[in-house]
């Protein structure tokens, strides 16, 4: 019962919805973290990026990307429809801004898995004075050696494409200062349920929290 939705008996108080990012060098344990993220919590929306790499054999399209040619990319971004963007690894992936739009409005939140490229522009962008949208989380890995052993054990990728990103590691590693929270997923029970208490005491932040102000309205103005 920990999803708002599945609590009827709580106070349904309105807030804005969350921006969660989940960065990490590639096979640090992002994509399995957010999929244990979404299954137990239905209201958290997974932000389905668009890419120009090739479909892994396990991929869906729609599902986890939307597999689109250079062209299409570039009409995309120069029409203003994407969030952000960012070349990782050779490839080009971008947000669509529409879908994220319309989830923050509804108070809905919406997991981002992204790199840290893509973080910088949509801090810019969602994290202004006015209003915080966003939360950032880091994933490092236990050590170089586990990362690569998990690369080649997900065995989706070639050899010289898991040599690449074994190499781009060590960048994306030392952007690592550039998030609000740093975990290490040694121990994959252990790291879920750190990135689930960051979910949650983000959406407790008191501004994020816009219907409260009837309430404690209400609680000044009633005398016992
Ligand atoms: P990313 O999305 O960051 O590229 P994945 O979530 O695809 O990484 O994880 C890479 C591989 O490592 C997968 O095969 C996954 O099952 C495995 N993995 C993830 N976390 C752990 C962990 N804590 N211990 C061992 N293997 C893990
Ligand atoms: P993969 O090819 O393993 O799915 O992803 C490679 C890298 O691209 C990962 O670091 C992932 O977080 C990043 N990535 C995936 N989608 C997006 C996106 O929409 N924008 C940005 N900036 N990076 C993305």
């Amino acid at each position: 019962m920990s999803d708002q939705q599945a609590a009827p008996t709580r106070l349904n108080i309105r807030r804005r919805g969350l921006v969660l990012i989940l960065a990490s060098p590639s096979g640090a344990g992002k994509s399995t973290i957010s999929r244990q993220l979404v299954q137990e919590f239905p209201s958290v929306k997974l932000s389905v990026s668009v890419t120009t790499r090739q479909r892994r054999p396990s991929e869906i399209d729609g599902k986890h990307y939307h597999f689109i040619s250079k062209d299409r990319f570039t009409r995309l971004r120069d029409g203003g429809e994407l969030l952000e963007y960012a070349e990782v690894h050779g490839n080009n992936y971008a947000t669509p801004l529409e879908p994220v739009e319309a989830a923050l409005d509804r108070g809905d939140d919406m997991l981002f898995d992204i790199d840290w490229q893509g973080t910088m522009q949509v801090y810019e962008k969602l994290r202004t004075p006015e209003r915080n949208d966003v939360a950032s989380i880091f994933i490092l890995p236990p050590s170089m050696a586990e990362l690569r052993s998990r690369l080649e054990r997900r065995a989706e990728d070639k050899p010289e494409v898991i040599a690449r990103r074994l190499v781009n590691a060590r960048t994306e590693i030392a952007q690592w200062e550039k998030f609000d929270y740093v975990i290490v997923n040694d121990d994959l029970d252990g790291a879920y349920q750190e990135v689930r208490s960051i979910l949650l005491a983000e959406r407790l932040k008191r501004a994020r929290r816009v219907g409260l102000n009837p309430l404690v309205d209400d609680l000044l103005g009633t005398t016992l």
